[in-house]
């Protein structure tokens, strides 16, 4: 077997404390650092490309267990499963919608949190949709993930493992057109502020695009953003071909605020400003999308200011028709409004596309089922209040 590149990144120390009681996890290998791994081979009098092949059983050829990485020594296969996991996550609860092949994991992380990712299969693209944090600091009203504010950001292995467990639910022999042997495409769209975790989430993405490994490509991936106008010049800065979603659900400041409260510390304006500057820097287009909430921000004046706002900029809007979650007191807009707002946004010049709603049997909004299957007993819980920045 030809040996992994050794360009991989470097995965960066991390520390996550055992939930209280529970024996010591053994360490996820994708977050042992390089030096820290390659100190331990060598005690073994192994040497460093054992890393390559280690990393490129997990990320390229499907490997799970330690003991079927077949280019490895017999002997060490034991000893590595002796003092790291390949997988620092467990799936707590696999649900697979029938009707769209959509699937969506809740996994329990090494300290018994809780997050959720979501493979969407569609013609001819498979897309994992990610988390990045546990819980969320941004509030957004209508989201479940935030509802309790954010516990913590999610190391680099964290997010690589979610792209490798939705990648391991593909069929490598699909000769079926509309579904992909591997993963495709990557939106980081679940639980969390993308940008709040940014130099993590760039590291996973470097993991995710190396050709040796899951082989994503840049413009294949898409980050979400409720707007941090400082992280998206960063984002524009670091040079590469992701495309950015900016998250705006309202066409003024007083009403964004209202569905966004961190709006109040940011303002629109700053955020069209950044984002204006990422399309600058990189080219690409920005998306803006928008949760239409019946009766809150699908009005004919909210569609004609969001026109507006617009106006000018090589935006792309999607719209996304509220879905109804238990405890949350919005509804889903009437057909009219949409209709109206799609053809507002048309007349305007904006390019605009309705998503659809994928996998709406299995609970897929994010953040949901999280919270079903953590009860009320761990909400809040050491929790960072909403809004509050969190390293
Ligand atoms: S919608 Fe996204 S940014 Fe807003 S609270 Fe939910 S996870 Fe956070």
């Amino acid at each position: 077997m030809a040996a992994m590149s050794l360009t991989l990144p470097v995965l960066p120390e991390t520390s996550v404390p055992p939930a209280e009681g529970a024996p010591q996890p053994l360490p996820g290998i994708l977050d042992v650092p390089t030096d820290t791994l390659r100190a331990w081979l060598a005690e073994r009098r192994q040497p460093p490309m054992r890393i390559s092949q280690i990393r490129k059983q997990i990320l390229a050829n499907r490997a799970t267990a330690f003991e079927d990485m077949s280019d490895l020594p017999k002997d060490l296969r034991p000893e590595l499963a002796g003092s790291f996991s390949v997988f620092s996550t467990k799936v707590e609860k696999h649900m697979f919608a029938m009707s769209d092949d959509t699937h969506k994991l809740v996994l329990r992380l090494a300290d018994d949190k809780m997050i959720e990712c979501v493979l969407i299969q569609e013609d001819g693209r498979a897309t994992a949709c990610v988390s990045t944090q546990v819980g969320c600091g941004m509030g957004c009203v209508f989201c479940a993930s935030g509802l309790n504010g954010v516990v913590r950001n999610l190391t680099v292995g964290e997010i690589v493992e979610q792209l490798v467990r939705l990648r391991n639910l593909t069929n490598p022999t699909s000769t079926n057109p509309d579904r992909a042997p591997r993963l495709t495409h990557i939106v980081v769209m679940g639980m969390g502020e993308p940008l709040a975790n940014l130099d993590r989430l760039l590291e996973a993405l470097a993991v995710a695009g190396d050709k040796h490994g899951l082989c994503v490509g840049q413009r294949h991936v898409t980050i979400s953003t409720v707007g941090l106008p400082a992280k998206i010049r960063q984002l524009a800065d670091v040079g590469k071909q992701y495309h950015l979603a900016v998250s705006l659900h309202a066409p003024t400041d007083a009403l964004r605020t209202q569905i966004v409260p961190t709006n109040d510390k940011t303002g629109i304006p700053a955020i069209l400003e950044a984002a204006d500057y990422f399309y600058e820097k990189t080219g690409r287009q920005v998306t803006y999308e928008y949760v239409v909430l019946g009766g809150t921000n699908d009005d004919p004046t909210h569609a004609k200011e969001l026109a507006r706002l617009l106006a000018g900029r090589k935006a792309h809007v999607n719209l996304i028709p509220w879905n109804d979650v238990e405890g949350l007191p919005y509804r889903r807009p009437v057909e009219g409004n949409l209709q109206g707002m799609i053809e507002t946004l048309h007349r305007s010049g904006i390019s605009v596309k309705v998503r659809k709603r994928k996998g709406a049997e299995i609970d897929a909004a994010c953040g949901q089922l999280r919270r079903q299957l953590e009860g009320s007993g761990e909400r809040g819980e050491g929790r960072a209040k909403i809004g509050e920045p969190i390293t």
